[in-house]
């Protein structure tokens, strides 16, 4: 697995849980969101009743789950957490929904990848607090009608796109995530630190925010490498030498960029004179499948502007020659 993979691995599941931010006001960042949610959630508080559903949405390891679960202990109530893949089945989700306690949060996770008869039963039971039980099969099957206690729906997704209009209208608040400042990483990053008992200069939480591509999942598990080089070549101390150093060691550059994203753009610029060049070729320029290049290091480089989509293929973009320390060529004059 890639170090700057935004997505969360199953082993860092533990080290992930210990630095979750608890409350919203340990939540760094995002100051929009947080301001609207919490205005949602002491609005609830004061008529004491369930606030209105809330969707998140938001590129991975920013800090969806986290909401969801800040949500429940703002509101004081339990949390159940499930996820779109998990419900295939419409029976699956009345389930789960039968079981609800008053009050409870009901987190759903990656909620566009849920079945669509899920999604239907799901609608109903967001708007009624109702779901219909189907008895039997056939012409002889009946749906009896289910009264559900009042609960709140917390939603996830990378894709809000994707979610059908009737879903997404369920929901009273939307908060869109996006990508952290240097500033607010490095906020998270010394929580962490201190979490984690290691000490740290202000320098070195620089280094390691400066190269997490605005993701605090990418941040802590930088946090972790380096502190583990520390304490084998810096008596433990997370300073300035010791960040470069490690993340040089993993291959993380100054800008966050991997071996994988800096031999995309080597390819482009060195092979190609910057392109545009196919797909296809310019996986195979760098012994990848081409899926891997549009899925894992594209992204990222269209996102910082080193790479451009273009209709004949992929081109270089000038900071993409910069970055790699070479001279883009001089366009040809007529
Ligand atoms: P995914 O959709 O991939 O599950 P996510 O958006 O749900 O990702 P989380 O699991 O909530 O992301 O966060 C990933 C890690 O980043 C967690 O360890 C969490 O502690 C940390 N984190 C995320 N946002 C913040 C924040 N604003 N402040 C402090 N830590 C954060």
């Amino acid at each position: 697995a890639r170090i700057v993979d935004p997505g969360g691995a199953d082993d860092e599941r533990h080290f992930e849980a210990a630095l979750r931010p608890r409350r919203l006001a340990d939540f760094a960042g995002q100051p929009r969101v947080r301001d609207q949610l919490g205005l949602v959630l002491e609005a609830a508080r004061r008529r004491d009743a369930p606030p209105d559903h809330v969707l998140l949405s938001g590129p991975p390891g920013l800090g969806k789950t986290s909401l969801a679960m800040i949500i429940a202990a703002e509101l004081e109530q339990p949390i159940r957490i499930t996820s779109g893949p998990a419900i295939q089945h419409a029976g699956d989700l009345a389930a789960i929904l039968s079981s609800l306690a008053e009050g409870e949060v009901l987190f759903l996770d990656e909620i566009h990848r849920m079945a669509r008869p899920a999604e239907e039963m799901l609608y109903l039971a967001m708007e009624d607090f109702r779901v219909d039980v189907v008895v039997g099969k056939g012409p002889g099957a009946t749906a009896i009608p289910l009264e559900l206690p009042p609960f709140t729906v917390v939603g996830a997704t990378t894709r809000a796109g994707l979610l059908p209009a009737p879903l997404r209208d369920r929901f009273g608040f939307t908060g869109h995530l996006d990508y952290y400042a240097p500033e607010d990483l490095a906020r998270i990053v010394a929580r962490s630190a201190t979490l984690l008992e290691v000490e740290t200069t202000r320098q070195g939480i620089e280094e390691i925010a400066g190269r997490s591509r605005g993701t605090p999942r990418i941040a802590n598990r930088l946090l972790r490498r380096v502190r583990d080089y520390a304490q084998v070549h810096a008596e433990g101390i997370v300073d300035h030498q010791a960040s470069r150093a490690a993340l040089e060691l993993f291959d993380v550059d100054e800008r966050g960029l991997d071996r994988l994203d800096r031999g995309v753009l080597d390819a482009l610029c060195r092979r190609f004179g910057g392109g545009p060049v196919g797909l296809t070729t310019l996986a195979v320029a760098v012994g990848e499948e081409p899926d891997t290049v549009e899925t894992v290091a594209e992204p990222y480089l269209v996102r910082e502007g080193y790479l451009i989509r273009t209709p004949r293929g992929r081109a270089a973009s000038p900071m993409a020659w910069e970055h790699l320390g070479l001279t883009p060529p001089v366009a040809s004059q007529g």
